[in-house]
């Protein structure tokens, strides 16, 4: 067999390898999918729930200072009563105290209703907090699993283009890029045996004036059909290889 030849078919061996080990690092990251969606849904619950917990604590203290102020304000009313001169004068400001009272009173049912909301949001928070904690502990340390995984892959990938470089430098670089390129478009098989007159990526006939330009195995000889680069192979030769 011509020495073209059989670089050409290591190559196509070591060009395998690298796309089978492609294929199976890019399944990798589908083992933590599931897991992924349920921490980011979770995740997504958690922020949304933390953002209304932060909105309500403002609210309360916001709350708590009106209600505060309102507080000095009647204090200070009542101890301007004292130096009241007119019964004028003097039931003005009271009912002017009773008013900012009944507001207050009303400003506390609203502290009392966002304090109730306050709380069920910090439980609620908690418990979504426990939810992602739970999941994320989990991805995360899955994610390192993942991660070595994805390395080991690369590694072996690394390796076999080490490999196929040293296999491609022995042949001249317009085959090689030749051989490349009919390996990308005929899925990964660009050098095929032609036997019983036929070829084996194609399965076409082959014409006897090719077969015989074959068997004389001295120059590189491609397909008609499928383009691929064919190689003489004896009947008997057969049951081998595979
Ligand atoms: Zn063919």
């Amino acid at each position: 067999m011509m020495e073209q030849v059989k670089v050409l078919i290591d190559l196509q061996e070591i060009m395998t390898r690298g796309r089978s080990v492609e294929s199976e690092k890019r399944k990798v990251p589908l083992e933590v999918a599931d897991l992924k969606g349920l921490f980011e849904e979770r995740e997504t619950k958690f922020l949304s729930a933390q953002q209304e917990f932060e909105q309500l604590k403002k609210d309360r203290r916001e709350k708590e200072r009106e209600i505060e102020e309102e507080r000095d304000k009647v204090e200070r009313a009542k101890a301007k009563l004292m130096s009241i001169k007119t019964n004028k004068e003097y039931y003005a400001m009271l009912k002017e105290i009773e008013a900012t009272k009944r507001i207050n009173a009303q400003r506390e049912e609203e502290l009392l209703s966002v304090m109730g909301r306050y709380e069920e949001s910090e439980k609620r928070l908690a418990e979504y907090k426990a939810a992602v904690d739970e999941v994320g502990d989990e991805y995360r340390a899955r994610m390192v699993d993942i991660d070595a995984k994805m390395s080991v892959f690369d590694r072996e990938i690394g390796a076999l283009e080490a490999k196929k470089a040293q296999i491609a430098s022995r042949i001249d670089k317009g085959l090689a890029r030749r051989f490349e390129m009919i390996f990308d478009r005929r899925d990964g098989i660009a050098i095929v045996a032609a036997r019983n007159q036929s070829c084996m990526g194609c399965h076409m006939n082959l014409s006897p004036q090719l077969f015989n330009l074959l068997q004389r195995d001295d120059r590189i000889h491609t397909c008609p059909n499928c383009n691929r680069i064919l190689y003489y192979e004896a009947p008997e030769a057969e049951p081998s290889g595979k």
